[in-house]
């Protein structure tokens, strides 16, 4: 039995899974609502226990701690998407967790999400289930190539994801990917990549930021920029789609859909994050509410606002070394410099960002 999403007062708990970076914005933005927070992650350098009130670290799978982390809070709710299925359903037999963790079920399996999105009659890159090398011989003939070999379950900033082109060889690559269940996807020659961040809250209404343009390096975000390159009819229909699934799932928080844009302005769901998102953190300086008190309103009951963006926005990852560098952003015209306060630099790994606000 789920508990129903509370309404709060300003001076409750707000129990956050996972210390990373998504966290910690979250938690300073119940802050600055009155908020306290309360976040439970395995790592003892998560760098959301910096900037809350309490913290438990612990693994996930720990039953007492999780057991003492739903009796100091007064909801639960996330920071990353795979969060264990039991973790979730332990802690809503004893507290609120919003977003309901049902959904997390599509979410973590590409597979069932992208039924999902087909369903609601949302286009995605063709796609077959993969579970053995055969399977995956029968697909790439169906597909053809170059087409994405991805694993169902666990992906992310293209981990587990192996290309397929002329002369791969499936079976080499179905080890590659580590031999376990996988789609495999077409590969789409896209001209955008774009995402929409919306929140819905607990009455049902849905506020969508404008669209974020997205460009990778490494399978990793680099740069977002807003407004992305759209016509007004596409944006508008970016925006559709983001709200036809926050309301399917009967959302309740932020969430983010990423999507393909073809060239002739076609759009294909590629992945739904059931959180906030990177390509959304450009709505802290660059917007009149941000995604993450956007999520803590959503959560709260309390009334989602209408975003009111400041301008033209372009929001830029540092990037493992590239931190090092920060001190170059600090003087400069419109510019905001984000440190996550990770202290171990790792290549990949997400350090801080800045977000540039420039008159439209
Ligand atoms: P994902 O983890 O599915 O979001 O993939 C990470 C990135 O890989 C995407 O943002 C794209 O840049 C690229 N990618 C993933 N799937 C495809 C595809 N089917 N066709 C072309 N590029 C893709």
């Amino acid at each position: 039995m789920t508990a129903a999403a509370p309404v709060l007062e300003a001076e409750a708990t707000i129990g956050i899974l996972g210390g990373g970076q998504l966290g910690r914005m979250l938690a300073l933005a119940a802050a600055r609502l009155g908020f306290r927070c309360h976040v439970f992650a395995p790592s003892p350098d998560s760098p959301a226990f910096d900037v809350v009130h309490r913290v438990t670290c612990a693994d996930y799978t720990d039953t007492e701690a999780l057991d003492r982390f739903a009796g100091d809070v007064d909801v639960v709710t996330y920071e990353f998407e795979n969060v264990p299925a039991e973790t979730a359903a332990f802690l809503a037999a004893r507290v609120a967790v919003v977003p309901d963790p049902t959904i997390l079920a599509t979410t973590q399996d590409r597979l069932a999400e992208k039924n999902f999105v087909t369903g609601l009659g949302i286009p995605t890159a063709a796609f077959a289930e993969v579970s053995s090398p055969n399977d995956l011989r029968a697909a790439v003939e169906r597909i053809g190539r170059p087409a994405v070999l991805k694993t169902r379950r666990f992906g992310y900033d293209g981990k587990g994801q192996v290309t397929i082109k002329n002369g791969t060889d499936p079976e080499v690559a179905w080890r590659e990917a580590g031999a376990q269940p996988c789609i495999l996807e077409a590969f789409i020659p896209f001209q955008r990549e774009v995402s929409v961040v919306a929140a819905r809250g607990q009455t049902g209404v849905v506020e969508c930021f404008d669209v974020t343009e997205n460009e990778h390096r490494d399978h990793i975000l680099k740069t977002s920029r807003v407004p992305a390159a759209l016509s007004q009819h596409d944006a508008a229909q970016a925006r559709r789609i983001a709200e036809i699934v926050a309301q399917k799932f009967g959302y309740v928080g932020v969430l983010a859909v990423e999507m393909f844009v073809l060239r002739e302005g076609e759009l294909l769901i590629n992945e739904i994050a059931p959180r906030v998102h990177n390509s959304g953190h450009w709505t802290l300086d660059g917007a009149s509410v941000s995604q993450f008190e956007q999520h803590i309103r959503a959560i709260s009951g309390w009334p989602v606002a209408k975003p009111v963006r400041r301008g033209r926005v372009e929001m830029t990852n540092l990037i493992g070394q590239e931190v090092e560098d920060y001190r170059r952003y600090l003087d400069l015209p419109g510019v905001a410099v984000h440190l996550y306060g990770k202290t171990a630099i790792r290549p990949g790994r997400k350090m801080g960002h800045v977000t540039r606000v420039f008159d439209e």
